[in-house]
């Protein structure tokens, strides 16, 4: 097994995928000491209130930032421009994708990973946690429980990164899980969009991939830092490999995988240093092939078993900052979804998500084959990457976002109507997308309340659909009458209609 092991290792990284992306002078497109001087220089010249101003309407016309202009923000002082970056990154969400938050849940499928990652519960060498993979017949079983008994329509699957977890079992359990069709309360539920978390890959492996119906392949560059990265990723590891990982979205895109997922795990380095990288890549995208990220996710480092790393890391990034960044990430990228995650708090999640949150998730279970396991809460730690923040229901989230104003989209169909890429940016950015979305929002979130949800949410959710028919019938008069014609389907128990 071990050999094996090793052959497969040795087959994965492909260097002429790799250096089409890189410069001529050898150098990948995050340049350390370029981020530096900018971050210094944004510092040494303190804040001009009018120069930051500026850069919130730039941020408003859904327009990029520069790295000048990113750094800038990340050294304001002033707590009345910090309350104005704030109220223009809740703006700039509502602009461009209205009250609607998207859930999801993560789903992992296989645990067994042959790097070594310092801040990871799952990494090799970490003896106390249990590695494996789940069979195709206990995915199906994970992904029924989550479409028929939770109520998702939408996942993220995580896979380890080892050849019994190859783009092969990833084509297969993607089929798996599509498969899985569940009898609801009042019709039938499914998982309409797999998302993958998963190693970076080959163009040939993705389009595979892509053949099987892939939604948003994510990849975190983790740090963007080149020493840090080094330091806690091995060099004789896969993953050690920085420029492999740095290109795996140029690769994704290349292989016609258009909706990408960029994000860094914030508390390896400084978080400003990280956000310019964010930056960077979206930047790259951009210039190379038309569009950005479809999403950026900053997850903080929590604890994990076995994994001291993860407590005594300076770089941990506290809430006051984590907010700050949250703030400028959203004005730096206006377009791009942004996912806060349970790893936080329900308490936390609660005061970041008006900040410009777009997807969170909800019910999440990260142990291997965990909703189907009633374990303790000890057993199951042996089987996850890290210890979640918020455990509530989907239920739960879902009646509290609606107390929040939220209505809670369900929606998968851009994706199933080729409403990706660049053509969904370009939706986004003039604000179009959002006619199909609040349509598809109010149709899906009626299917949930119907099918899942408690009496109690069902109360609360009511009147936010009543509100958003009142707005479809007011300003989108032209959509209204074949809206309620699904709409009126969908109460009768047909399922999964959309525009
Ligand atoms: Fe493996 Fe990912 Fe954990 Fe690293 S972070 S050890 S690649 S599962």
């Amino acid at each position: 097994m071990n050999v094996n092991v090793k052959e497969w290792i040795d087959t994965r990284i492909h260097e002429d995928q790799i250096s089409k992306y890189i410069g001529s002078n050898g150098d990948d497109f995050i340049n350390d000491t370029l981020i530096e001087e900018k971050l210094e220089t944004a510092k040494r010249n303190g804040t001009n209130k009018q120069r930051v101003r500026e850069i919130i309407q730039k941020s408003l016309g859904i327009n990029t930032l520069s790295p000048e202009e990113v750094a800038i923000l990340c050294h304001v002082e002033d707590p009345e421009l910090w309350k104005e970056m704030e109220t223009a990154a809740g703006e700039i969400k509502r602009k461009v994708y209205d009250n609607r938050i998207v859930t999801f849940a993560p789903l992992y499928l296989s645990n067994a990973c042959v790097n070594n990652c310092a801040y990871c519960g799952l990494r090799t060498d970490n003896k106390d946690v249990n590695h494996g993979i789940l069979s195709l017949d206990q995915v199906k079983r994970e992904a029924e429980i989550l479409a028929g008994s939770i109520g998702h329509k939408r996942l993220i699957v995580v896979y380890g990164e080892h050849p019994l977890s190859d783009s092969q079992y990833i084509a297969d359990t993607l089929r798996a899980i599509y498969s899985v069709k569940v009898k609801t309360r009042k019709g039938e539920g499914g998982i309409r969009r797999v998302n993958v978390n998963a190693a970076p890959m080959s163009v040939e492996d993705l389009r595979m991939l892509n053949e099987v119906g892939i939604g948003t392949y994510q990849v975190f560059q983790e740090t963007y830092h080149h020493q840090t990265y080094r330091n806690v990723h091995p060099q004789n590891t896969l993953k050690g490999n920085y420029r492999w990982r740095i290109t795996c979205m140029h690769r994704s895109l290349e292989a016609g995988i258009d909706d990408v997922g960029i994000g860094a795990l914030f508390g390896l380095y400084d978080w400003r240093f990280e956000i310019m990288g964010l930056l960077y890549h979206t930047i790259e995208l951009e210039s190379k092939f038309g569009l950005g990220p479809h999403t950026i996710s900053f997850p903080r480092i929590e604890p994990a078993e076995n994994t001291p790393f993860n407590d005594k890391s300076n770089k941990k990034v506290k809430d006051d900052d984590f907010r700050k960044a949250i703030v400028i990430i959203r004005l730096a990228v206006p377009y791009t979804g942004m996912i806060l995650t349970a790893r936080e708090n329900a308490k936390l999640r609660r005061e970041l998500i008006p900040l410009g949150i777009t997807q969170t998730d909800a019910s999440s279970k990260i142990g291997l084959g965990a909703y189907n396991d009633a374990e303790s809460i000890e057993q199951v730690s042996k089987r996850q990457q890290f210890i979640l923040g918020d455990t509530r229901s989907l239920d739960e989230v879902v009646r509290e976002l609606a107390q929040m104003g939220y209505i809670t989209s369900f929606c998968t169909a851009g994706y199933r109507c080729g409403r990706t890429g660049q053509c969904i940016m370009d939706l986004l950015k003039s604000g179009a997308e959002g006619k199909f979305c609040k349509l598809n929002a109010v149709i899906t979130f009626r299917e949930w309340l119907d099918d899942f949800a408690s009496d109690e949410t069902r109360l609360v959710g009511e009147p936010i659909i009543m509100k958003e028919i009142e707005e479809i019938r007011t300003k989108m008069p032209q959509a209204y009458e074949s809206f309620m014609e699904n709409y009126k389907k969908t109460v009768d128990g047909q399922r999964d209609l959309y525009f």
